[in-house]
């Protein structure tokens, strides 16, 4: 038997155990010792023994579809007057918002302090809206929220919720020509701010291990699934064709995210040629959320359900500084033709608290979050739902992605013994 086969038998052995306990498991006498592992690897860098995804359509308990507000010049954060009350606008960042929540919130706070107010309106209460009051709170306002939704029906709670400060975040051919800066110092606020949520009970905001796996070298093309639906023809023109029109600012804030390793064919634990490694961010958004929420209320803050039908009835409220959030909704009530909708849909399954990592493969994302394994598929890169604002559930989508991870788990030597 060779170190890989014991590996991959130990993962999905370690797996079972890690279960605990279960009437059918075989005493831990009866498995065969495990060698050790000779590797060039330190051992701080190998992997763990890592718990099997119980991955199955039938565990799927729900399914969520949003609309990312992608705003092809970037994130509007302009001022404008509106009758009586200076707006400043803080929405449009596709797929970054919980990501950069807090450095465009900061942004936003700044201008909308400018006239001192001693009140402050907030437009909205998805991620956007509520870390703006509660910085706006922290600067000293007294804020009120207008929302027609609450955080938990918003679209901000049907995200993935990983650290992905420039997912379709603007095209590169319309971003201002300083928006990269703007993005940098949006991003670097928010890392700051998420710092002392880390450790907290319940894990609002944790690491995980990430695992791309690749049939091909990193970096070179991969086999392509052909039971893949083929991208449709552009409906629009001047639109983005490819993954490239998308601006990519990562590489500025390198030196405080983890880089990617190789795994080393010895240490790789999964049936799968090549695989690879980093540790990012994600957020688990019950448990986050209630931190925010109970935050703003301890602070003194006001929630007024509303729904606004034009930017005229701004004007008319109390507060004379208004921040508006209103995430995607803004194409429609600000009348934004660079706002495009970028569907995306997420399929979720039944928690399992004992997987506490992430993979990637053929094109499938799966993050073990702390209220359900999230399955999302990637195909077509960053143009997957761009212009598609269909928000119906497709559930074959998420089975045809779970199927990947049910048939990765079924190639692990263990099983065919
Ligand atoms: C599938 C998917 C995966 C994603 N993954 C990630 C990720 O991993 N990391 C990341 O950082 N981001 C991710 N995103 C993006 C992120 O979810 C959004 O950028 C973010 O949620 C936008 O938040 P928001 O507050 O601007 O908008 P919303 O959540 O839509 O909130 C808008 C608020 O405004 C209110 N509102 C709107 N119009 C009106 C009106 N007329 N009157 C009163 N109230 C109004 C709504 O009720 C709501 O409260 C993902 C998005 C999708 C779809």
């Amino acid at each position: 038997m060779d170190r890989r086969h014991l590996l991959r038998n130990s993962l999905a052995l370690g797996g079972v155990l890690g279960l605990g306990g279960c009437a059918a498991t075989p005493a831990p006498t009866a498995a065969p010792a495990p060698k050790p592992v000779s590797s060039t690897t330190p051992l701080m860098d190998r992997p763990p023994v890592l718990a099997p995804i119980r991955a199955h359509a039938d565990r799927f308990f729900d399914f969520k579809v949003c609309l990312r507000p992608f705003r092809t010049k970037g994130p509007n954060l302009g001022v404008e007057q509106v009758g009586d009350a200076m707006v400043v606008h803080n929405y449009g960042h596709g797929g970054s918002g919980w990501s950069l929540s807090w450095g465009s919130a900061e942004m936003a706070v700044q201008k909308a302090l400018s006239r001192s107010p001693k009140e402050v309106a907030v437009i909205g209460s998805g991620i956007i809206g509520l870390t703006s009051a509660i910085t706006a709170q922290r600067a000293g306002a007294q804020v009120t929220i207008y929302t027609r939704e609450l955080l938990a029906r918003t679209r901000s709670v049907r995200a993935n919720g990983s650290w992905t400060p420039d997912s379709r975040i603007a095209l590169t051919s319309e971003a201002p020509a300083n928006f990269g800066d703007t993005w940098e110092q949006m991003a670097r606020i928010s890392w700051k701010n998420f710092r002392p949520y880390l450790g907290l009970a319940g894990n609002p905001i944790a690491f995980t291990d990430h695992y791309y796996l690749t049939d091909a070298p990193r970096g070179t093309p991969q086999p392509v699934d052909p039971t893949w639906p083929k991208l449709p023809p552009p409906s629009w023109t001047g639109g983005p064709t490819s993954s490239e029109d998308f601006a990519r600012y990562s590489d500025r804030i390198k030196d405080i995210t983890a880089h990617p390793q190789d795994l080393p064919p010895d240490v790789n634990p999964f049936p799968v040629k090549y695989a690879s490694r980093s540790t990012s961010m994600f957020f688990n958004f019950t448990e986050y959320g209630h931190l925010l929420t109970t935050e703003f209320f301890a602070r003194g803050g006001k929630i007024v359900m509303r729904d606004f039908h034009s930017p005229s009835e701004l004007g008319h409220l109390p507060q004379k500084v208004v921040i508006s959030c209103p995430g995607f909704a803004a194409r429609d009530f600000w009348q934004d033709k660079a706002m495009v909708p970028v569907r995306g849909q997420t399929g979720w399954l039944i928690p399992q608290p004992e997987v506490n990592y992430a993979l990637t493969y053929r094109n499938v994302q799966i993050l073990s979050k702390s209220d359900g394994i999230m399955v999302m598929a990637l195909e077509n890169g960053e143009l997957k739902g761009y212009n598609n604002s269909d928000e119906s559930v497709n559930r074959a989508e998420s089975e045809r992605a779970v199927k990947v991870i049910e048939d990765l788990f079924a190639r692990f030597p263990v099983n065919r013994a």
